[in-house]
């Protein structure tokens, strides 16, 4: 068969409504059967195979599905399966796959952590001492032949194994990655012969870490493990990277001698450019053109001239049209937005939207004139865009001039604000608090449906979320927590309540994007100049304040997360846009204090996934993300307590970053990694205080009083008890009333008697 020239990396898995998410937690509550959810997954599968089909991608991807993450697949796929989960080999059933993901009551789930810079999270792999590889699972080739048997050939997908090696973890110092990927290639190699052997004419072999810095080894385990995939008899290997700049590891990637190479050109353009600036006869190229991280329209005219001069160097037998990565990261359907302000949704594609401009474009190979009249289409929409009043606003460009340096600074110096806030304060010392959800019950959510939906009043809406603040705020003080929380009862997402807030920001209604496992998250869409009208958070937190003598904490999104966490305009630097998010939290927290609140949390979970994918721009991202949390959070006197929280982050490498954010206190998640953290804390003798999650709240299971005390002992190696506060690793509202009752009742028992333990 000719090169296909459109291609695609990957659709999103949950379904145009989340279909998946309802089967997942139908199955995991008992209530939908292991048949009901298989049969939900294969409809969507076949759905959208068939959609990407009918749209003109020659042939789509298959094994880009997954029942919970990609990387957890290939775990279960190359019998990695960690001792705790009692494997007796075989296929792995569908339990032990989610006991992996979710945690069991015998043994607690597998890290996960964020997939590269974007919000997707994956499970990382864990290499054991003496595991025992070996292919347990068919589902590679099982999808290959479930979509063939539709009539519909596909490109299969694997993650590639050296990213596979380099994104796991190994579990003992005398496990090395060399060791993992040599157990791993022959398994590789059998799964590419079946793919062979099934009909597959490419597989799409993904390879994201080509686009980070290597080391002396990874490198060479790129030249080892294709030196004997290239050996076996295989489909044609399109080797995919994305997320960045292949840069100095273009050579690299082109001396593997795969038959393919996906290049990202929405985030590095200039790859193109070092390609064609070597006179090779290179491999054929997938060009990533379209943004699958993004809702906005491409900009057509600029993507015909990158493929005319691909074409020029390559011929136009050698080009394939691709988005720039996975559609995992992108919304559905555009079609499905009726409530969109129609001028904003005319800038905007998404998945479904972004394989037609794929299409599209794949007719321009060749010929411009092709797609005239799109082109032209496409120009006017773009004009109308950025000529838009609708974007600019004098106002918030005036504040942003008027920015200077003593707006990121707190009054005092953290020694001397620490004696103002204990007097203020008057806290014992390992002070217990959470990290500010609890519960989003069904009842909560179906209230705010109602709500939505105009079938409940504003008063009576706002009655059920006093209760519900007030039933939690009488909680809190009976377990006995120092520093209280007021729910976040009437908040359906962390960054979408305050972009629903300011202005600048429009919201779609069924824009979902996976976040992890059956869990997706809605990314409001920020298209213009950003700015608060009115107070945000106030109401709730004197509310909540009112109905107790504890003391209640503001909560806060910061502005990095708010950015982060956002389809971001591409009309700007996102520096920028993060700039006017800080003054307008800037302002809450401003409101907040004069309002009486004592201690205010700025939540930043998201600084460390911003970070670029390479070491070398790293110092400037940093700058301004710290940059803008101290403007956010500089307002306040000295008596006022402010604290941030942080999850899933590697904090090793951005130590000195969370240092600069002169957080009085910062609570991280830290119970997954088993108190790993703390050491980066300890080394760099981290001044404030510290709340290292002693709960993990990302599973099912409630930990005893005795691993609670366990993680604050070992906390308490490398911290001061005045530096240390109790409190679980993150926001509880994933969770059930009945576990975080006992939980955090334990959590505090524990405290207390750790407390009595040091003052004996
Ligand atoms: N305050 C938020 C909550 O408790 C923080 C969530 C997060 O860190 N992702 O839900
Ligand atoms: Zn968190």
């Amino acid at each position: 068969m000719a090169f296909p020239k459109t291609g695609n990396l990957g659709f999103p898995r949950m379904g145009a409504h989340r279909e998946l998410k309802f089967a997942l937690e139908g199955f995991w509550s008992g209530k939908q059967d292991e048949a009901s959810l298989l049969s939900v997954a294969r409809q969507l599968r076949t759905e959208h195979w068939k959609l990407q089909h009918a749209a003109g991608i020659t042939t789509p991807p298959s094994n880009d599905f997954s029942l919970y993450d990609h990387v957890l697949d290939m775990v279960a796929t190359l019998g990695a399966i960690p001792k705790r989960y009692a494997h007796q080999g075989g296929p792995v059933p569908l339990a032990t796959y989610f006991a992996m993901a979710r945690g069991s009551a015998n043994a607690p789930a597998m890290e996960m952590t964020k997939w590269f810079d974007t919000n997707y999270h994956y499970v990382v792999p864990e290499f054991e001492p003496g595991m025992k590889y070996a292919l347990l699972s068919a589902k590679v080739v099982d999808d290959y032949l479930e979509a063939k048997s539709l009539g519909i050939e596909t490109r299969p997908v694997l993650l590639g194994p050296v990213s596979f090696v380099l994104l796991g973890k190994p579990t003992d110092n005398n496990v090395t990655r060399t060791s993992v990927l040599e157990a791993i290639l022959p398994l590789y190699s059998t799964l590419l012969s079946q793919l062979q052997a099934a009909g597959a004419e490419w597989v799409q072999i993904d390879e994201p870490c080509l686009c980070l810095d290597l080391n002396d080894e990874a490198r060479l385990f790129y030249q080892k493990a294709y030196a004997i995939l290239r050996g076996v008899v295989s489909p044609k290997l399109m080797l995919t990277t994305y997320f960045g700049d292949l840069a100095e590891n273009l050579d690299l990637a082109l001396s593997l001698g795969t038959e393919g190479l996906h290049l990202d050109l929405v985030r590095a353009p200039q790859q193109l450019e070092a390609l064609t600036s070597k006179e090779i006869n290179g491999p054929h190229l997938s060009l990533g053109l379209i943004d699958g991280r993004n809702v906005w329209r491409t900009d057509l005219d600029h993507a015909v001239t990158q493929i005319e001069s691909a074409v020029a160097h390559f011929g136009a037998d050698k080009i394939q049209i691709a988005p720039s990565c996975s559609l995992l990261h992108s919304p559905v359907d555009l079609d499905l937005e009726h409530s969109l302000d129609p001028e904003i949704r005319s800038w905007m594609a998404f998945a479904k939207q972004k394989l037609d401009e794929v299409v599209l474009l794949a007719r321009s190979i060749g010929g411009k004139d092709k797609i005239a009249a799109e082109l032209q289409t496409n120009a006017k929409i773009l004009t109308s865009r950025r000529s838009s009043p609708r974007i600019h606003r004098e106002e918030v460009q005036q504040r942003l001039d008027a920015i200077d340096s003593p707006m990121l600074q707190r009054h005092g110096l953290y020694p001397a604000r620490r004696k103002t806030q204990e007097k203020a304060l008057a806290l014992p010392f390992l002070p217990t608090t959470t990290i500010g959800s609890f519960p989003q019950t069904t009842e909560v959510r179906k209230a705010r449906a109602a709500s939505r939906a105009g079938k409940l009043d504003a008063a009576a809406y706002e009655n059920f979320l006093r209760q519900e603040t007030e039933r939690c705020i009488r909680f809190q003080e009976s377990a006995g927590l120092d520093v209280l929380v007021h729910g976040e009862f009437e908040r359906n997402d962390m960054v979408e309540y305050f972009g629903e807030q300011l202005e600048g920001f429009v919201f779609t209604s069924n824009g979902w994007v996976q976040s992890y496992g059956s869990r997706c998250v809605k990314p409001p869409v920020i298209f213009g100049d950003v700015f608060r009208p009115q107070a945000m958070t106030v109401q709730w937190s004197t509310y909540a304040q009112s109905l107790t003598s504890s003391l209640v904490k503001g909560m806060l999104t910061g502005p990095v997360t708010i950015l982060q966490w956002s389809f971001v305009r591409d009309d700007q630097p996102r520096a920028q846009t993060c700039q006017q998010i800080a003054l307008a939290i800037r302002d809450e927290v401003q409101d907040l204090e004069a309002a009486g609140i004592k201690v205010i949390q700025i939540d930043e979970p998201a600084i460390r996934e911003g970070l670029p994918l390479r070491r070398a721009d790293w110092p400037v991202y940093l700058a301004w993300s710290v940059d803008c949390f101290r403007l956010a959070t500089s307002v306040v006197r000295d008596e006022t307590q402010i604290h941030t929280h942080m999850c899933y982050s590697e904090f090793n490498d951005i130590m000195d970053a969370i240092v600069r954010m002169d957080a009085d206190v910062i609570s991280i998640e830290c119970s997954r990694s088993r108190m790993e953290l703390l050491d980066a804390f300890h080394r760099v003798r981290y001044p404030n205080e510290i709340g290292p999650g002693v709960y993990d709240i990302h599973s099912p299971r409630i930990p005893s009083g005795k691993e609670m005390e366990d993680l604050l002992r070992k906390a308490l190696e490398v911290l001061t008890p005045q530096q240390l506060w109790v409190n679980p690793d993150c926001g509880l509202k994933t969770r059930g009333w009945e576990e975080v009752r006992h939980a955090l009742t334990a959590m505090v028992h524990t405290a207390k008697q750790v407390r009595a333990s040091l003052s004996a």
